[in-house]
């Protein structure tokens, strides 16, 4: 990896995922490290529908001198990828030679993807795997930034592990980065996001020396209680040996995307128009509602990998 990109020249990151995940804060946190540290910073951004499946993706250029705010194709030094596809499908925007992906291997399958609804229904979605597409570019950092933030206790936090992957790749000092994002997230999440950037930090940094699975990267952290998304879950789940479905009521905004999706019909909305679980015993843990929920309020728990990782 490019530990260190040439500042005399502009440098081109690219940051790409799906409404919902914090693309623009990513794009926002980036700009103003650039600010902060001198550079002259372009920043240009276009933002999909605002819930999961809608792209959204942001060129951030800094050095001495910008002139354009876009990024040609096959300029990019860092492609920064939130999903999984969405990475995929700007990766001829990477530098050929020498550039950086970075992705999250988090899958978020977009509504028009799932049409066939019957059990075991294929998707209409990336097939490739991580280790394909890591082989095929210069320099690869595919990790399960959701899964790392989820064992934080907030899966929204993310786009955080992915900064702190990120930051691995260009020349800012580490506490500066972690009081800019400071200033971005609110302040009872500030302690998690801190967390969650050297969770990203410290993976990057033992993947360039060692080799690293998505399970043994994430390392044991103490979260303090108050931040828990334990403590919001109902009882409302299912379970079998495998798996474990959550639903998070108090983020739900009654969209009914997981309704109409799963394809088994297990949920429903209650009288508050919020999810519930109707039929945990149809439950098959395919992860549909949790890919497609725009607000992060289900979670399919791998309890096999949790016993594992135990
Ligand atoms: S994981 Fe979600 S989408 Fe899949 S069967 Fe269970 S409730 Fe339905
Ligand atoms: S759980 Fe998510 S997808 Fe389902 S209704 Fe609530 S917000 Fe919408």
């Amino acid at each position: 990896m490019n530990d260190q990109p040439n500042q005399d020249r502009t440098t081109n990151v690219l940051i790409v995922g799906v409404g919902g995940q914090g693309v623009i804060m990513v794009s926002k946190v980036l700009a103003l490290m650039c600010q902060k540290n001198g550079y002259q910073v372009k920043q240009s951004e276009v933002h999909g529908m605002a819930k999961r499946g809608g792209s959204v993706f942001s060129h951030v250029r800094f050095g001495s001198e910008v002139w354009s705010p876009t990024i040609p194709a096959g300029e990019a030094d860092v492609l920064l990828a939130l999903e999984w596809a969405e990475g995929l499908r700007w990766l001829n925007y990477l530098e050929p030679t020498d550039g950086t992906f970075i992705t999250d291997t988090q899958h978020i399958v977009p509504p028009f993807a799932c049409l066939n609804r019957k059990r075991g229904a294929d998707r209409v979605y990336s097939k490739e795997t991580p280790a394909e597409i890591v082989a095929e570019v210069a320099n690869g950092l595919a990790l399960d930034a959701t899964s790392m933030a989820t064992d934080l206790g907030n899966p929204r936090a993310s786009n955080t592990v992915l900064l702190g992957t990120l930051s691995t790749a260009l020349d800012f000092p580490v506490e500066e980065w972690l009081d800019v994002i400071s200033e971005f997230v609110p302040p009872k999440t500030i302690e998690i996001n801190r967390q969650a950037f050297m969770t990203g930090r410290d993976w990057s940094e033992r993947a360039k020396t060692e080799t690293v699975s998505e399970t043994t990267a994430t390392p044991d952290v103490v979260i303090p209680e108050d931040l828990q998304v334990a403590d919001q879950v109902t009882p409302d789940h299912a379970a079998n040996d495998d798996f474990e479905l959550r639903l998070t009521r108090e983020w739900c905004k009654g969209c009914d995307i997981c309704v109409k999706m799963c394809p088994e019909r297990c949920l429903g909305l209650d009288a508050e128009q919020l999810v519930e679980l109707r039929h945990p015993d149809r439950c098959t843990g395919c992860r549909v509602c949790e890919w497609l929920c725009p607000d992060f309020a289900i979670d399919v728990i791998r309890t096999s990998f949790k016993k594992m990782s135990a």
